[in-house]
């Protein structure tokens, strides 16, 4: 087995690309990894794949290689008499292909980098997050340093090529590992992937070529906004470097609560407190709704408690529609936790009229008694059908008199 051909061990053929190899190393790499692959020869095999990667991943080995086989690569085995049991030397399962891979922009040399990202939250009232509003936020960020312009050099100082990697911003460095030495390009330190080196640095950026600034920022937010959502303004983060584009601002949004609304989505809910007669006979209200009128609100007859009624299309506006969310009214009837002496006279009656007793002899169920006692500005066209003869009539009455009381 260590005899056999590389490209073989690979699986690929013997003109294939660099990235073939690549590729066909990562898969066999990852099918044979001792990790995964508990069969008994598993280990020799990744051993194997190793060994044949580190010769024809370099262009240097694999023409040694194909001109004198093993010979040329000074192969036995790169891996012989190494510590080879332990694949702990690398860590995990990831970090082998790190360190084989390297991570891209190490590799790179001089790499645009994006600039950050920044985040500033703004608090809104109810009303506000339900039809937008306009906010200015204060942020510090990096911007390219005015004195220098973002070069990083003293204005009229020369910048003079790297002489570590001779302006490529790269080098070649080869590394020892338990698979044998291997070589890998990764970004020069000295220019830091530039390929350049100030020679005098920006007094004003010490060479970094941007600068923190304070900023007031226009913040247009949409209505429909909710807490926790955020609006995003592309490219007014920190700028980049080395040509990279600027992040970009994030402002989170945080609405206040309402004295009487509730936020449910694109609804608002509104609960509406009735008093069991209310409830029992059903009462015109008048309700408050977001965008600022009130609104005639005819509660029916024998309404639950809980029953939601819509007011459809007035709720928060969908983000980024003109559609409307419904308002959505929540029937809260309340049961008197405390009663006057009337109040608890009516209801005695009302629970003998339930059970079935019938109105109390002593008292005259007619609407007479009651608009004696009542100033006139509450009638209710109700009340003529309230007749004392009429047989459906004495529990209506009665309910009427103790929406008046309560
Ligand atoms: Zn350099
Ligand atoms: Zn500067």
């Amino acid at each position: 087995m260590p005899d056999q051909d590389y490209y073989a061990v690979l699986g690929v053929a013997r003109n294939a690309s660099d990235e073939d190899i690549r590729r066909a190393f990562r898969r066999k790499a990852m099918e044979y990894h001792p990790d995964r692959n508990k069969n008994a020869d598993a280990e020799d095999k990744f051993k194997e794949i190793n060994e044949a990667y580190q010769v024809l991943s370099d262009t240097q080995k694999r023409a040694q290689y194909d001109r004198f086989g093993k010979a040329g690569v000074g192969a036995g085995s790169p891996g012989a008499g190494s510590p080879f049991d332990g694949f702990d030397v690398f860590g995990g399962f990831g970090d082998i292909f790190d360190s084989f891979f390297g991570d891209a922009s190490a590799r790179g040399g001089r790499q645009p980098r994006r600039g950050g990202d920044l985040q500033q939250k703004v608090t809104l009232t109810f009303e506000e997050a339900v039809f937008g509003a306009d906010r200015e936020v204060e942020i510090t960020r990096l911007e390219h340093c005015q004195h220098c312009s973002g070069a990083g050099n003293e204005p009229g100082t020369p910048v003079d090529t790297c002489s570590t990697c001779r302006g490529s911003g790269q080098v070649r460095r080869s590394q020892r590992s338990v698979f044998g030495q291997f070589t890998q390009v990764v970004g020069c330190t000295t220019c830091r992937g530039r390929g350049s080196v100030i020679t005098a640095p920006c007094t004003k950026c010490r060479g970094a070529g941007r600068e923190r600034r304070k900023r007031k920022i226009e913040v247009r937010i949409p209505g429909g906004v909710d807490s926790g959502m955020q609006v995003r303004l592309s490219g007014d983060g920190d700028v980049g470097s080395d040509g990279g584009g600027s992040g970009n601002l994030y402002v989170s949004v945080e609405v206040q609560e309402h004295a009487f609304f509730q936020r449910e989505g694109t609804d608002i809910v509104y609960t509406l407190p009735l008093n069991l007669a209310e409830a029992a006979l059903g009462v015109d209200k008048v309700i408050p709704t977001i965008d600022g009128f009130e609104e005639e609100f005819k509660v029916p007859q024998g309404t639950q408690p809980g029953t939601p009624f819509t007011l459809r299309g007035k709720g928060v506006p969908h983000l980024n529609s003109n559609r409307r969310g419904d308002m959505r009214i929540l029937a809260d009837v309340r049961v008197p936790a405390s009663l006057n002496g009337h109040q608890r006279e009516l209801l005695e009656e009302l629970a003998r009229s339930f059970n079935g007793e019938g109105p109390s002899p002593k008292r005259s169920p007619n609407g007479r008694k009651r608009s004696k006692k009542r100033p006139g500005k509450e009638s209710q066209s109700k009340e003529p059908q309230s007749e004392p003869s009429a047989p459906e009539s004495p529990e209506k009455g009665l309910f009427d008199r103790i929406k008046d009381a309560l």
